[in-house]
């Protein structure tokens, strides 16, 4: 330790050992108005952060202080060196990735939870984090028609929520995985099927579980992008005839690039058929299923053993908060429970450290509850709809527009499509759409996402901002005319 900084006397006249309640009301009131002007204004500020690598780190010290500073300076140094290296997801103008939104009750919900600062590892360390939980996944079931043989727990992310439902699969095989591991032992290969369209974080679940890149079986999709269920009846069949173990088929309800939907009701009738867990990711599209036009999205999930959804995504609640059902809780125990003494508690209670691999564990429930109380099914729904139907509007645009092409159906909020001028070949037109992707973004004016489809460079537009409105949706197609026309000039 250096011995200067040891030996500095504490600055005058009282070093900041405490936030006093007055000083935390003080400070709290004002960034409470601070956030609710960001919440109306956050089109003000360039979508996507406009800064070099490098630039933010460079703004800040090498060493923490060494006594702690005036909290009001903390917030100016906020605005002054943290604020310019934010890309403003909740800009109405963000339409990159999924867009999402960070909504007042959940953000009020997530500051209670921080105040609360409760850890429900077990039912005894907060019952009440425990038993809303439950609750509030029974109720966002419910309005997705899922039956009540589903029960739910809420995760980070489907990333994680994906990777529980292959370890409930493979525990489900009954080979002694949790005991004796999945190496240097008779266990046949395990694979695990999914899309060419899947999101990437169903190969990282088998990577983490030891199933092996390799077994993660990709399967060939459909013109629509929808996985063919010919192939994977002739994968899973040539997996056994190998003498491999087909376990897990992962169907997508939304997938990332193109919000395509697989076919659930017949995945389901091959799995039933081969004894495969059947695990259904519809992290951004299943809260679609609160529409009444729509309640019928999930269909043929009843028979599903496990689904995800993300109210981060698209049911207005700030990061983090994805909810994962499955029908065996059980085995996600089996394949994970060790409870030392110090955890042991008495009784028939649900302990959710149980679930998976995490002791300690958020109370994520509470603000998920504020959301699903402030807005109600119908509310929500509506926010939804209008998204979809921001959508269709961009979509028919595009649709009527003589260069531009659109390259995937849009069944929910997301376009994807490109600029497609008359005699240009395949390279010109992928070279003339990154140009826009990249002029757009780096505007500042809005922030808009990239696929590849078909082996063509996609531009892609995904409306899930509570913010968005139709004149952002009218501006972004005026930017996208006018980057066109300059890329081609
Ligand atoms: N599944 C799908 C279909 C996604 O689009 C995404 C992310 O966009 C994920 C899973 C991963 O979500 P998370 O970031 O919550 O892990």
């Amino acid at each position: 330790m250096n011995d200067n900084l040891q030996m500095q006397s504490p600055p005058s006249p009282e070093p900041q050992l405490h936030m006093s309640a007055d000083e935390f009301r003080q400070h709290g009131y004002a960034l409470i108005d601070w956030i609710a002007e960001y919440l109306d204004h956050s089109e003000r500020y360039p979508v996507q952060a406009q800064v070099q690598p490098g630039e933010i780190a460079a703004r800040l010290p090498d060493a923490g202080p060494e006594w702690g500073e005036d909290f009001a300076n903390i917030i100016a140094d906020f605005e002054s060196d943290i604020l310019p290296g934010i890309t403003h997801w909740h800009s109405p103008n963000f339409f990159n990735y999924f867009a999402i939104s960070a909504t007042g009750p959940s953000i009020l919900g997530e500051l209670l939870t921080a105040a609360l600062n409760v850890n429900g590892m077990l039912w005894l360390t907060s019952p009440a984090a425990t038993e809303l939980e439950g609750r509030v996944t029974d109720w966002l079931r419910r309005w997705l028609q899922l039956p009540d043989s589903f029960q739910g727990i809420i995760t980070d992310t489907a990333s994680i929520s994906s990777l529980l439902a292959m370890a409930a699969a493979r525990e489900a095989l009954d080979r002694n995985i949790r005991s004796e591991g999945v190496s240097g032992r008779d266990l046949p290969r395990l694979c695990a099927y999914t899309s060419e369209q899947a999101h990437s974080s169903i190969t990282k679940a088998g990577l983490a579980l030891g199933i092996g890149q390799e077994n993660i079986r990709l399967i060939e999709v459909d013109a629509d992008y929808r996985l063919r269920t010919d192939a994977l009846t002739h994968a899973v069949q040539a997996d056994s005839e190998a003498g491999h173990l087909p376990f897990f088929v992962a169907a997508t309800i939304g997938t990332t690039s193109t919000t395509s939907v697989d076919p659930i009701p017949q995945m389901a009738q091959l799995c039933k058929r081969h004894q495969l867990w059947l695990h259904v990711d519809a992290a951004y599209a299943g809260v679609v299923a609160l529409l009444d036009e729509h309640a019928d999205l999930l269909q043929g999930c009843e028979q599903a053993d496990s689904i995800v959804t993300n109210p981060h995504k698209w049911l207005f609640t700030n990061v983090d908060c994805s909810v994962f059902w499955l029908k065996r809780p059980n085995l996600l125990k089996r394949a994970f429970s060790v409870v030392p003494q110090y955890l042991q508690s008495a009784g028939e209670i649900n302990n959710y450290m149980d679930w998976g691999v995490q002791l300690g564990r958020r109370f994520r429930a509470l603000k998920l509850w504020f959301v699903l109380r402030y807005y109600g099914r119908r509310g929500l729904a509506h926010h939804i709809r209008e998204h979809i139907r921001l959508a269709r509007l961009l979509a028919d645009w595009i649709d009527g527009a003589p260069h531009f092409e659109r390259l995937a159906p849009v069944p929910f909020s997301t376009v994807c499509f490109r600029y497609a001028p008359p005699h240009t070949d395949e390279s010109e037109k992928d070279d003339l759409n990154r140009k826009m992707h990249s002029l757009i973004n780096e505007s500042g004016a809005a922030f808009i996402s990239q696929t590849v489809l078909n082996k063509q460079f996609s531009l892609r537009v995904a409306i899930g901002n509570i913010q968005t409105q139709e004149k952002h949706i009218r501006a972004l197609w005026q930017l996208l005319q006018d980057t066109a026309a300059q890329v081609i000039s």
